[in-house]
């Protein structure tokens, strides 16, 4: 019978890499902590709706991404391919957002329908931020800041970066489409099939075409900068003033539009050359317009979400991930005959209740070659529990497959202590 595979693009994250999840997970944490964020879990199914409704219905996501299916009633439900609408969703719901500053963060699997590739999943997985309540260009400094404090914290720093534009406001943006669709239109016999679908849909996305003859054509297009509103301007001079005391170097891309309808103002984006065409680690911007669009009263935010893959790739690929990360005991423990097996097992737990927090692993089943077995496990130090002479338990130190030094049975204890804080 034909064995069941898992789906297309759907990744098991197998043992041998949960530890490298968990380190930037647990670095993560750390820094959001840092900077006073709260975590939501939202439902990974949502209305469709929802989807619709938010990321827009002409985008890439919601035209041809979206896995929509029928719940048993009837009702369209969808994978979440995103987070921050269920965010919105959930906030607003709970009465989170009216007159209230938020910060949240919240990570998890996110599902699209793309094509399977290197950097690039079905059921792939983001950790975001989001604030609300908070129209500032501070707040989106923040965030920014917050990234690059990740990047530091994880050796990316220097690998990544920052790139920033404006969108403007609904207004601005409205009359720039127009500029660029009248630009366009009197040279559609130069756009490809793509480009000229999006210059009916959704013109702004023409900017980040990949086609090189389309960026050449644009080079002439007017420039979204131009027709920025005031307050845009202003905020966003603010913010690139913040990035410059800080100490955090961008550059200004004007043709960076992001793929979902609700963003005005800032958006940015950090990029990576290290990882081919998949380059985009991390991406956000504000979107002072979707509480409202989704039912709520007008709350300005600002967010972003950054792809779990693509940032462990990244760190696999400039082996930056640090050694004692892969380590996940610290004491093997093996009896060196049969019959002091079941004594191994007690040993243990003594030595996981007089040293809290050491990582025991025991060697249960065969004995056969158990010092090399041991030594093979990549544990730091082994432990041999023996039986002396006059059947009293002692125990060794094995190291390189060489006995280092022979301890009684009081003694098993305080030198494990010692040589897991050593
Ligand atoms: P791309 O242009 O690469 O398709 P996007 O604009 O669709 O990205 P966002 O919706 O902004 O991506 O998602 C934020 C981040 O999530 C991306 O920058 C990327 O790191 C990651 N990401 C998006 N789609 C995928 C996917 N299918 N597989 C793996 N990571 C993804
Ligand atoms: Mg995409």
């Amino acid at each position: 019978m034909a064995k069941i595979k898992a789906i297309r693009g759907m990744n098991d994250i197998l043992p041998e890499q949960t530890p490298v999840w968990q380190y930037l997970e647990k670095t993560v944490k750390e820094v959001v902590s840092i900077y006073g964020y709260n975590e939501i879990r939202m439902p990974i199914v949502e209305q469709t709706n929802l989807f619709k409704r938010s990321i827009g219905e002409v985008t890439d996501i919601v035209e041809k991404e979206m896995y929509t299916f029928e719940d048993r009633n009837g009702e369209s439900l969808t994978l979440r391919p995103e987070g921050t609408a269920s965010c919105v969703r959930a906030a607003e719901e709970h009465g989170l957002l009216f007159n209230q500053m938020q910060r949240f963060w919240y990570q998890g699997p996110m599902f699209r329908y793309e094509r399977p590739q290197k950097g690039r999943y079905r059921q792939f997985h983001q950790i975001g931020v989001e604030t609300f309540g908070m129209s500032g260009s501070d707040i989106d400094a923040e965030i920014i800041l917050l990234s690059a404090r990740l990047w530091e914290r994880l050796g990316l720093l220097d690998c990544v970066t920052l790139q920033l534009n404006s969108l403007g406001s609904n207004e601005a943006r409205a009359n720039y489409k127009d500029a660029l669709v009248a630009y366009l239109s009197e040279r559609k016999s130069q756009l490809d099939e793509d480009s000229l679908k999006r210059l009916e849909t959704n013109p702004l996305r023409i900017l980040d075409s990949k086609n090189p003859d389309t960026q050449a054509l644009l080079n002439d297009a007017p420039v979204l900068s131009d027709y920025l509103d005031e307050e845009s301007q202003s905020h966003f001079s603010e913010l690139t003033s913040i990035l410059d005391e800080a100490g955090i170097a961008y550059e200004i891309n004007p043709r960076l539009v992001r793929g979902l309808d609700y963003y005005c103002k800032t958006v940015f984006e950090w990029v990576t050359d290290k990882l081919g065409a998949q380059g985009t680690v991390c991406a956000g911007g504000r979107y002072d317009g979707l509480v409202k669009q989704l039912g709520g009263r007008e709350t300005p935010a600002v967010g972003f979400a950054m792809g779990v893959e693509r940032l462990i790739l990244l760190l696999e690929t400039l082996d930056l991930i640090p050694n004692e990360v892969r380590q996940t005991f610290d004491l093997y423990l093996a009896a060196e005959s049969k019959g002091l097996q079941s004594k191994v097992i007690l040993v243990a737990e003594r030595v996981r209740e007089h040293c809290p927090g050491i990582r025991v692993r025991v060697h249960c089943g065969g004995l056969k070659n158990i010092k090399q077995k041991a030594e093979q496990t990549g544990a730091p130090i082994v432990l041999l529990i023996k039986e002396s002479d006059n059947h009293e338990l002692c125990g060794s130190i094995w190291h390189n497959n060489e006995p280092i030094f022979d301890l009684s049975e009081s003694e098993i204890l305080s030198s494990v202590v010692e040589c897991h804080n050593a």
